[in-house]
């Protein structure tokens, strides 16, 4: 496995880690198979999408927002529970194929960390998965 760190600028925010994991499944010569990027936290997450249009992640961090707000009542005291539960919408790991030592991901596509709570340091875990 390997794992890196990222230091996310802002309470929320689509950190594109595509390049991160690449060099990952390179340091770990992982030819074919999935990996599986992993946010060992609970309030970020993984997804995939567009790369093209940094409007995309903007609209998606805004609609989040609507779903749900900073402040909603929740109990937990800590005062981040909308963070927690954006996490948890996002999920916390995403498969990858990889195919020739690359992954292999749509032309668009791009793996982001998903900040919910920042600016905090994270880190992320790649573990190639299957045989
Ligand atoms: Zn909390």
């Amino acid at each position: 496995m390997k794992v890196f760190e990222v230091s996310t600028r802002s309470r929320t925010e689509f950190v594109d880690i595509t390049d991160e994991v690449q060099r990952a499944v390179a340091e770990m010569e992982i030819a074919s198979g999935l990996v599986a990027v992993f946010v060992p936290h609970t309030t970020a997450g993984i997804t995939v999408n567009e790369n093209a249009d940094p409007d995309v992640t903007a609209d998606l961090a805004a609609a989040l927002d609507r779903i749900v707000p900073w402040n909603a009542g929740y109990r937990h005291s800590e005062g981040n529970a909308a963070a927690h539960v954006k996490a948890s919408l996002m999920g916390s790991s995403v498969l990858v194929p990889v195919d020739r030592g690359r992954l292999q991901l749509g032309t668009w596509q791009a793996v982001y960390l998903c900040e919910f709570d920042g600016p905090r340091p994270r880190k992320v875990w790649v573990q190639r998965g299957g045989g």
